[in-house]
């Protein structure tokens, strides 16, 4: 067993996102008297997923992106909303979503008796600690990192830096960084110098940016850790 230190991404990673995002969106929407069409909703995430690529590259701050989103998106649809406002009332129904995905818990628990674990994910502190609370993971952490918390977000370095300044008896060459996103874990964990476990469910094609290891399921996860030396 190489590794003593795991860093794990939260959503798609450990939670399903997309199931919170739907139920948080379909009641935002019929709140706002805007149906949710699927074309509408595709509309949606691709706009959101814009704003949160502009948020990785450092164009757009955490607070620009959640004020301005909705507003932007609802004057295509003839309404101006109050962009803080409509975002508040999103962000009380994401937070109530925690859909684990099926292996996640089991999976967790099991690692936690032999590594250390850490959460190290971009969000927003309040909505990512209930999250991970109500979904029952948290106690399995040593520590969560935020990156609203901390003031920078993955990929950037600095994010790493401090994280890594947190843990104790923090060693690089047995940490690895666990995630579904290789724009912002595996990048990540590569700027900073540690392994990186891209977490690929859908086998999407390899990149210029090159994990150390992939894995399809979660599941899979204990038996590479414990294979690696
Ligand atoms: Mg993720």
């Amino acid at each position: 067993m190489h590794y003593h230190t795991l860093l794990f991404d939260v959503d798609d990673t450990l939670l399903d996102f997309k199931a919170a995002e739907d139920q948080a969106l379909k009641r935002l929407f019929h709140d706002m008297g805007v149906p949710l069409t699927p074309a509408i909703k595709q509309a949606y995430q691709t706009m959101n997923q814009n704003f949160w690529r502009e948020y990785e590259l450092g164009q757009l701050t955490r607070q620009e992106l959640l004020d301005t989103r909705f507003h932007k998106f609802f004057s295509q649809y003839d309404k101006v909303v109050d962009g803080p406002a409509v975002e508040e009332c999103y962000r009380k129904y994401l937070n109530e979503g925690h859909d684990l995905y099926e292996d996640s818990l089991a999976v967790i628990k099991q690692l936690a008796l032999d590594y250390d674990l850490y959460v190290v994910t971009n969000g927003v502190g309040v909505t990512q600690r209930q999250r991970l609370r109500e979904s029952g993971l948290a106690p399995y952490f040593k520590a969560i990192f935020i990156s609203e918390e901390l003031g920078v977000n993955k990929p950037m370095k600095e994010f790493f830096t401090k994280v890594f300044a947190a843990i104790p008896n923090f060693s690089k060459n047995e940490t690895v960084i666990i995630g579904d996103s290789l724009t912002s874990d595996i990048k990540g964990g590569i700027n900073a110098g540690i392994d990186t476990i891209w977490l690929n469910p859908q086998q999407a094609p390899a990149t210029e940016i090159n994990p150390t290891y992939q894995i399809q399921h979660l599941a899979q996860l204990p038996k590479l850790l414990s294979q690696t030396v």
